[in-house]
């Protein structure tokens, strides 16, 4: 299951502290190194694990925590709040634009889970009454075009494809035949690279710059922890992305990239992917990962 070495450790730390009764500066010390290896471990970032400790540290050396009847759970309290902010706080939606229709660009390494997150979007959005249109934009393996067909007929949502064209072109036609057709959102599937490279970063800044989507979504895989971060941090340098999708959170994932993505990047999380199947999608919240985390 996700997280649970740093589950596992941050509870056993917590528990021996919960035994302690009154605390002293020292013993939040002692405490907060404990918690900065956990987070470590787990492949958190070096520097957002050492602004999250300075942060949580700063807080619980104040007199409401040593001076409280029960401090081990002021600590407790202090950790879930300043991880939940680590975070990003809120939910952040996928923003609907007024004028049709809605274009969502998806971008992502090979692999990633790219054209099954496409697929997940269509049906999570389908469902609260959204005409999508899956794009096929990755024209490089024939058998990307085939998979998007396969996964939009699952899903009942149309897939546009003109085999292995220009993807600018595909992209730009997708839109005029939503706009003829009523379909209100369209979700380019880009093509993916097994490493950032210049070539696609190129590809995917044309695409950007022709038709202007509302939302560049990056699609990044859990279980490679920093890489997924670093990956995150390259594609927003270059594409100015506005959200991530973090899959795979159902493998056993150390949840480095779920809590340094957004402090490294400045961009939410907006959903993760918790499953193969079509309908394991989920709206991130910060809050609920951090219970997750916490236990
Ligand atoms: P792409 O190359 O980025 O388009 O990646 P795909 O969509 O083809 O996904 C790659 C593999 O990851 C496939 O076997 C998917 O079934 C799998 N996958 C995608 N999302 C998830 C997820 O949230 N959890 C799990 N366990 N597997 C996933």
């Amino acid at each position: 299951m996700a997280f649970e070495g740093l589950s596992d450790k941050l509870n056993a730390v917590f528990k021996r502290l919960k035994a302690r009764g009154k605390l002293k500066e020292s013993d939040i010390k002692e405490v907060m190194r404990e918690v900065r290896l956990a987070l470590l471990e787990a492949d958190v970032n070096y520097k957002v694990t050492k602004d999250f400790v300075a942060a949580v540290s700063e807080r619980a050396v104040g007199s409401e925590v040593l001076e409280s009847l029960t401090p081990a759970q002021q600590v407790i309290k202090i950790v879930k709040d300043e991880m939940t902010a680590l975070m990003g706080s809120e939910n952040v939606r996928v923003r609907f634009s007024n004028r049709l229709p809605t274009i969502l660009m998806m971008c992502g390494l090979q692999g990633s889970g790219k054209t099954t997150h496409c697929a997940k979007l269509a049906k999570y959005f389908k469902s609260q009454g959204k005409r999508p249109l899956l794009v096929a934009c990755d024209v490089y393996r024939p058998a990307a075009i085939k998979q998007l067909q396969v996964v939009g007929e699952q899903v009942g949502v149309p897939v546009f494809e003109m085999g292995q064209g220009d993807p600018v072109e595909i992209a730009r036609r997708a839109i005029m035949r939503a706009k003829d057709h009523g379909d209100d959102l369209v979700i380019l599937d880009t093509a993916g690279r097994l490493h950032v490279d210049e070539q696609l970063m190129e590809e995917l800044t044309r695409i950007k710059e022709t038709v202007g989507p509302h939302e560049i979504l990056l699609v990044v895989d859990a279980m490679t922890g920093q890489d997924a971060v670093n990956v995150a941090k390259a594609f927003d340098e270059r594409l100015d992305i506005s959200g991530v999708i973090l899959t795979k959170l159902d493998g056993d994932t150390r949840g480095g990239a779920a809590l340094s993505v957004r402090a490294v990047t400045g961009k939410p999380i907006k959903f993760v992917g918790v499953g193969e199947r079509l309908d394991q999608l989920e709206a991130f919240y910060p809050d609920r990962m951090a219970s997750r985390i916490l236990g």
